[in-house]
């Protein structure tokens, strides 16, 4: 034995990704954080220096290990995000109705010139376009169209700072993506070990290749997490899920590029597109908003990460909330409840057909593959045996992550040997990755014993067990066992 790691299950099996920021980066605080079943720390590039982002890194590989579970480490690149220049006496104040002009020239800001860092901006507008400032809180009306400079009606005033974000929902950007800076955050991160990053403002598929070639020719092989946050991004999603290792839904961004109210179900039918696909997908922004401030959160946001889970997501996120809010671990806490909680009663709710029906039957309409009948039975077998383990050996994660999407209540023990593979496979609803080193004839009864010392299995339970007994290769698997201890 000792050949395997510790299992330190959650008593959830959403996995929760925590933003780590000032208000988190001690190792007090990240050891509390991974203790309280933080699955993936979140290192948002648009704030911080390298040598801060560097530190944070040491400190989260640390607490990981101190806490006997590992974190994945995740970079989040700016991207190509357009953002107001700096303002010379700020905060400005902009009155409904008054008239300003946006300069791509780099003027110091005043309430009737307001720079912007984007060049293009005359040729991605049109007359009568609307544009957003400050998280959408400040439209704007294009009323005219000069080279450098747009003249603008202010259509609902407020607040501004520099730095603040801009969009033009709708519109073309002509900005490349990943952008400079975000090959500069990659070489930083690759160096620092991290394979995994998010990539904001994703229009199409080329906008992943052109991550991925990147770190190519690095001579490095990352996961590529597609923000979604743009229209075009929802029109081209199963272009963009196809060449993702996950999705985000980032509804921060997304909120102010697509009408508010079309946001709840471009979610749901994101989700359910991801799920089909065994793609993870994370639901992130303001899901516990209020706790920035407060020690508790409203019953709208305790609904909203209920439902995120409901609608299929394999982890929900937390922004501000754990990188500048005053209660970091408190938040965690009650992600971490509510999603303990609803997980238990989710295949007894009756209003709607469960996750895993919807997907059952729109899989039998279509072409059904031999892994997707392996899941589909998988999942059955759990259900019907109250199994709570599967075992799942794995090369690239896909087994793992084809029975996750039907969110069985047992958990999916995925051994791999390689370790990127199992870092990833964290962010999947209900699987626990396992190292290990070889799949010598005995590994089952390894995992077994490993299950009965932790007391985790007892005798009597069901344990199901995935292989890939006829073709040895790659996404083989394609038998079934069932084995009562
Ligand atoms: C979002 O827009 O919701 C998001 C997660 O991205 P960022 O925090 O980078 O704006």
């Amino acid at each position: 034995m000792g050949h395997l790691p510790d299992i330190c299950l959650t008593p959830h099996r959403t996995k929760i990704i925590c933003t780590v920021g000032p208000a988190s980066q001690s190792p007090d605080v990240l050891f509390s954080l991974i203790k309280g079943g933080m699955a993936a720390a979140r290192l948002n590039f648009a704030h911080g220096t390298f040598q801060q982002h560097k530190k944070t890194i040491s400190a989260i590989r640390a607490a990981a290990k101190k806490a006997g579970r590992p974190a994945i480490i995740f970079a989040d690149l700016p991207g190509p995000k357009i953002r107001v220049g700096h303002l010379k006496d700020e905060p400005i104040v902009l009155e409904k109705g008054g008239t300003l002009f946006l300069t791509t020239e780099n003027v110091p800001g005043t309430r009737f010139k307001i720079p912007v860092s984007y060049d293009r901006l005359s040729d991605s507008v049109e007359k009568g376009n609307s544009i957003f400032l400050n998280d959408g809180f400040i439209e704007l009306k294009v009323a005219k169209i000069e080279r450098n400079e747009i003249e603008c009606i202010v259509i609902t005033g407020g607040t501004l700072l520099s730095g603040k974000g801009l969009n033009i929902p709708g519109r073309t950007v002509y900005l490349e993506n990943p952008t400079k800076r975000d090959r500069q955050i990659m070489d930083f991160a690759l160096e620092a070990g991290i394979d995994t990053f998010g990539i904001s403002f994703v229009e199409n598929a080329k906008n992943i290749e052109h991550a991925k070639d990147f770190a190519k020719s690095r001579g490095k092989s990352i996961y590529a997490i597609a923000k979604i946050e743009r229209s075009v991004a929802v029109s081209n999603i199963e272009n963009i899920l196809d060449s993702s290792d996950a999705i985000m839904i980032a509804r921060g961004d997304l909120g102010v590029e697509v009408p508010i109210e079309d946001v709840p179900s471009i979610q749901k039918e994101i989700i359910h597109k991801a799920v089909r696909k065994s793609c993870p997908v994370i639901t992130a922004t303001q899901m516990l908003l209020s706790m920035t401030e407060n020690h508790r959160p409203t019953r709208a946001e305790a609904n909203d990460v209920a439902n995120a889970i409901q609608d299929g997501s394999d982890a929900v996120m937390l922004s501000e909330e754990t990188a500048i809010g005053k209660y970091p671990l408190e938040s965690l806490e009650v992600m971490a409840r509510i999603a303990t909680s609803f997980e238990m009663k989710r295949e007894t709710i009756s209003w709607a057909k469960t996750l895993k029906e919807r997907i059952n039957s729109e899989l039998i309409k279509g072409h059904v593959t031999i892994a997707d009948m392996i899941s589909m039975n998988v999942a059955e077998a759990v259900q019907t045996l109250s199994a709570p383990f599967i075992l799942t050996p794995t090369k690239t994660g896909m087994t793992p992550r084809r029975i996750s999407r039907l969110k069985p209540e047992g958990w999916i023990l995925a051994l791999t040997k390689e370790k990127r593979v199992r870092n990833f496979l964290f962010l999947s609803y209900g699987v626990y990755p396992l190292l290990i080193k070889t799949f010598h004839t005995d590994w089952r009864e390894e995992v077994l014993e490993l299950l009965k010392r932790r007391n985790l299995a007892a005798k009597g339970d069901s344990i199901i067990i995935t292989e890939g007994k006829f073709t040895g290769d790659s996404g083989g698997t394609d038998s079934m066992a069932i084995l009562k201890l």
